[in-house]
């Protein structure tokens, strides 16, 4: 059985993070358009020449561009079993694009939007913290998640920088910018029960844990690992 996830949240949630963990709970795609975006503008496609001065100033990408990105994605072979969105649908023309290509609003769509919540202060406060491989895309937090050396990627040893939409200032901007473009996609959500929300704030195993549940009991699956942890065997 499918099964189709989509991730909202403020930059900082731990969103990505959460979401390449379900998805690999599931063994389906973590589709991040962010990640697509940065990964094309690194390898300079025309995509990503289109999308670079939006990302980096912290827009957003016009909506055609990101819809037909992710028509794409989600049509590939390896999407079929399901897959996991993460910084997509970020507006209401986009989730109404969403929700056509998935069942052309009838039947089956996604399972459930998982929202993670998280004030203000924290998301400034961990981006700042944030540093990210100006090769590989690998992120870092300079207190929780800290490179073996300092300055440099474990992963490839290309060097660590601040994106530069991670700038305390741009940072503020894209808060203001997240509130106001979800709460729509929040409503649009909520109207159809489909909105679920964890709260982002804890260590990020808790987190985990709770999306999975949510997760889990939305797709009718239980998992050996999980029954044995929890208290109760109903
Ligand atoms: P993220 O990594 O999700 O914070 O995305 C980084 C940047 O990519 C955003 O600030 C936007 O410029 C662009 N982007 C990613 N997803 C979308 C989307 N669904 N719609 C428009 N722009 C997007």
């Amino acid at each position: 059985m499918a099964a189709r996830f989509v991730f909202l949240g403020p930059p900082g949630s731990g969103k990505g993070t959460q979401a390449a963990l379900l998805a690999d709970h599931l063994g389906v795609p973590h589709i991040s358009t962010g990640d697509i975006f940065r990964s094309e503008m690194r390898s300079g496609s025309e995509l990503g020449a289109k999308a670079r001065g939006y990302v980096e100033s912290g827009g957003l990408v016009p909506d055609d561009l990101v819809i037909e990105m992710v028509r794409t994605r989600i049509s590939a072979a390896d999407a079929r079993a399901g897959f996991v969105l993460d910084g997509f649908p970020r507006t209401a023309e986009q989730a109404v694009s969403l929700e056509r290509m998935l069942s052309g609003g009838k039947g089956r769509g996604l399972d459930a939007v998982i929202i993670l919540e998280l004030v203000d202060e924290t998301v400034v406060a961990r981006l700042s913290r944030r540093w990210t491989c100006s090769d590989c895309g690998m992120n870092y937090n300079l207190e929780s998640q800290p490179p073996e050396r300092e300055g440099f990627c474990d992963a490839c040893g290309g060097r660590l920088a601040r994106r530069s939409d991670d700038e305390p200032a741009t940072i503020r901007d894209r808060l203001s910018k997240y509130r106001e473009e979800t709460q729509p996609l929040i409503d649009f959500y909520r109207a159809r029960s489909l909105a679920v929300s964890v709260s982002a704030s804890g260590p990020i195993e808790q987190i985990r844990d709770e999306v999975r549940r949510v997760a889990n009991d939305k797709i009718g699956r239980r998992d050996t690992e999980d029954a044995s942890s929890r208290t109760h065997s109903g």
